[in-house]
């Protein structure tokens, strides 16, 4: 049976796509910019809405001023409200709002040394989608303290987890538990910050603690750290 382009349900992660662009525009369209809503569909189709074609996404647009006008929300002028939008839509949608409400602060972006306040940062900037990889840092200092931990870029963490959605980039498996509501995985920097590596997304990956531990500690810890140079195409080996 051949299946027709956009005839499958919709996917959490579609519908996130959907909700997270549509919300960016608002919040532009808001600030007195212009928005190309044409545009906007074709960036969304050549990315996470591949499977659907111009019309549906446009009819998923106005589905969500629909959900947006019934919680009494102003929506994308452009985009008149229509259709019903399922309870799985409308779930959703709160939950960006509710992320999209609580913006993180600038601070956030700043790098530490602290790891608590790392933690805390990156997960703060993992409330939001981030669209563009982190620049990070080149070359972590070391900071003056006792421990001597690295002053690394709570953005680098955030994204290089987002990135993973959850499955850990070193066996492929889904994280072992929640924390705070989000798939708990570590970052690992691949070359380590103690032999120089970077705090960059192409020396970091989201690991499972197994997989972490096994990168530091374990007997085959030099083919396993080769092998996520080959699982993960954004690293890039660093000498
Ligand atoms: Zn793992
Ligand atoms: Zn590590």
């Amino acid at each position: 049976m051949e299946i027709k382009k956009g005839s499958l349900r919709w996917t959490d992660v579609e519908i996130r796509a959907a909700v997270d662009a549509y919300l960016d525009m608002l919040e532009r369209e808001q600030s007195g910019q212009k928005i190309n809503k044409a545009q906007e569909n074709r960036t969304l189709r050549a990315g996470a809405l591949a499977e659907r074609n111009a019309s549906a996404v446009e009819y998923r647009m106005q589905n969500i001023s629909a959900v947006l006008s019934q919680m009494g929300r102003p929506g994308i002028v452009g985009y008149k409200p229509a259709g019903h939008a399922g309870a799985n839509v409308e779930k959703i949608i709160r939950e960006r709002l509710n992320e999209w409400d609580n913006k993180p602060n600038p601070e956030d972006f700043g790098p530490t040394a602290d790891d608590a306040t790392l933690e805390r940062r990156a997960t703060q900037l993992e409330k939001r989608t981030i669209k563009n990889p982190p620049e990070g840092i080149a070359k972590p200092q070391q900071s003056a303290s006792s421990r001597a931990m690295f002053v690394r870029d709570p953005a680098v963490r955030a994204w290089v987890r987002q990135q993973a959605q959850g499955i850990c980039e070193g066996c492929g498996e889904s994280a072992p538990f929640l924390m705070n509501g989000f798939p708990f995985l570590e970052v690992h920097h691949v070359k380590h910050l103690a032999d120089q590596g970077s705090d960059r997304i192409s020396n970091a990956v989201a690991l499972c603690p197994n997989c972490h531990r096994r990168c530091h500690h374990s007997s085959d810890r030099e083919e396993f750290t080769a092998s996520l140079y080959q699982k993960v195409l954004r690293l890039t080996r660093e000498d």
